[in-house]
């Protein structure tokens, strides 16, 4: 059966997408089946699976309200190496539409779990709120991979993350953990970058991933061509870092 992991954190530009879009990537590379589901209704990881989020036929936003099937609204990414169930500006309207069907937090939850055996990963990729489309991800998760920057600020609302997270565990997820931090548009040239660094470690212990993705223009420069970096130039120190980095999950969910 499917690990699914939600990739989460509530402030905006930490690399919450480029981390699901490049893990999706790096993970097909290890020729694992990957679904990457995007929760956010910027649409930002379908355009950077190279899917055209204006033309959909079928969304998130309609599995959400139980208007398609998952298996009938997922497309493959442009590398056709894995898939993804797509979103765009749609999706906002789901928050107030939600409100009013049962079962509202578990709707991904359900909709994955109908797919499940056709992935190894589910990769979903969190707007940045803590929002009922967020919860539908906690909700739908083994865990969740936090990407932060290693900057003075980054800790603060860590916290509140990380309380929404043991909500969710204590009343509606008791499967759900922190699997990681990961420490993302990394600069090992500033001081600072390498005390948040340190501090980080010296926290949350083995919750840090080993793997630590630099900051790369490339990364930056993918999603204009419609691909993950790890795609767009698989020999750029971003990929790689991706690329380690699937290789590092893989490794995790042997004892997860
Ligand atoms: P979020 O999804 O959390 O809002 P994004 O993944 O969209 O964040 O990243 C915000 C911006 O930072 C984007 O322009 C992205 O291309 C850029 N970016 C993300 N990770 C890196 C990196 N490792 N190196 C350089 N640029 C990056
Ligand atoms: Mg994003």
């Amino acid at each position: 059966m499917a690990k699914i992991f939600c990739v989460a954190n509530q402030k905006g530009g930490v690399g919450k997408t480029t981390t699901a879009v490049n893990l999706a990537a790096g993970l097909a590379r290890l020729d694992q089946r990957v679904l990457l589901v995007d929760l956010d209704p910027q649409g930002n990881a379908t355009m950077g699976a190279g899917i055209n989020k204006a033309t959909l036929e079928k969304s998130v936003y309609e599995v959400l309200l139980g208007m398609a099937e998952l298996a009938a609204a997922r497309v493959r990414s442009e590398s056709g190496r894995f898939d993804v169930l797509p979103a765009n500006r749609e999706l906002a309207g789901a928050e107030v539409e939600m409100v009013e069907l049962d079962n509202r937090e578990k709707r991904l939850k359900d909709a994955i779990a109908s797919v499940e055996s056709d992935y190894d990963f589910v990769l979903i990729d969190c707007p940045p709120a803590l929002s009922m489309l967020t919860l539908n991800g906690l909700c739908a998760a083994h865990g969740v991979i936090i990407p932060m920057q290693c900057e003075y600020y980054a800790l603060e609302g860590l916290s509140d993350l990380v309380n929404t997270i043991k909500k969710v565990h204590a009343k509606l997820n008791p499967e759900l953990k922190i699997i990681g931090l990961l420490r993302v548009m990394f600069d090992p040239r500033m001081t600072l970058s390498q005390q948040v660094s340190a501090q980080l470690e010296q926290h949350f212990g083995d919750k840090v991933f080993r793997t630590i993705i630099p900051r790369n223009v490339r990364l930056a420069e993918a999603p204009s061509y419609g691909m993950p970096g790890v795609t767009f130039d698989p020999a750029s120190k971003g990929a790689q870092a991706y690329i380690a980095f699937g290789a590092e999950m893989v490794d995790r969910i042997k004892t997860f």
